[in-house]
């Protein structure tokens, strides 16, 4: 019985993932679902990659969190339109839904806008599973959360276009073997681009940068 509704619910979303799709190809607009675990450094990476995208590529974010509007506050600062969901008016869900996203976009104009980017709430596992429609999906894993991750989380690895290593800075300060995590996302998806790269210091950004406005544009002659 679990298994269907589980099931159901799934090609529900998917429905309605396909029909914000449309919605976003008509504004020619690129969608990106940007997920990780708690604390990863999702707000931060967004904060300075909005700094480097603008004013060239006019960007909007949604961010999803159970709860609070801390992120929001954060993104606002940088002076794009930013939508926050709380799914505690949903029933706390721990991932974004399609329609949730559509309602939000909704508040949003994107008429002019070429990138969105969703925040997604922090988990590794159910947001792997939720389409919300967009074009490209990135799981951001920070430095301080173990090699393993990818072997533990496969879906998450296997359904991203792209994966950013965060918090680089604190290498020389852990334990954390580099060689081996670059090693387990290659053994879940090979040929997968990872962006090696810290949010406090910026280094490594120009790369994944160059590789995100490319995204943008092949949308906008989609
Ligand atoms: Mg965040
Ligand atoms: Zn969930």
């Amino acid at each position: 019985m679990e298994v269907k509704l589980v099931k159901k619910v799934l090609s529900v979303n998917d429905t309605m993932a396909q029909q914000n799709r449309q919605f976003f190809l008509e504004k020619k607009v690129l969608v990106l679902n940007m997920m990780s675990s708690p604390g990863a450094g999702k707000t931060a990476i967004l904060e300075k990659t909005i700094k480097r995208l603008l004013p060239e590529i006019k960007t909007a974010v949604i961010v999803g969190d159970i709860c609070t509007t801390n992120d929001a506050d954060r993104l606002i600062k940088t002076g794009v339109p930013v939508v926050q969901i709380c799914t505690d008016q949903f029933g706390g869900d721990c991932h974004l839904a399609a329609h949730v996203v559509r309602n939000a976009a909704s508040d949003l104009n994107l008429d002019h806008v070429q990138l969105l980017i969703v925040e997604n709430v922090g988990n590794l596992v159910c947001p792997a599973e939720f389409d919300i429609g967009e074009d490209v999906r990135i799981v951001v894993l920070s430095v301080t959360e173990g090699e393993d991750k990818p072997l533990k989380y496969p879906l998450m690895f296997r359904v991203c276009d792209a994966a950013l290593l965060n918090k680089t800075d604190l290498l020389p300060y852990l334990d954390f073997d580099k060689e081996t995590v670059l090693k387990n996302i290659r053994q879940i998806h090979p040929d997968m681009p990872v962006f090696e790269l810290s949010a406090k210091t910026e280094e490594g950004f120009s790369d994944w940068i160059e590789w995100l406005k490319n995204e943008v544009e092949k949308k906008r002659y989609e």
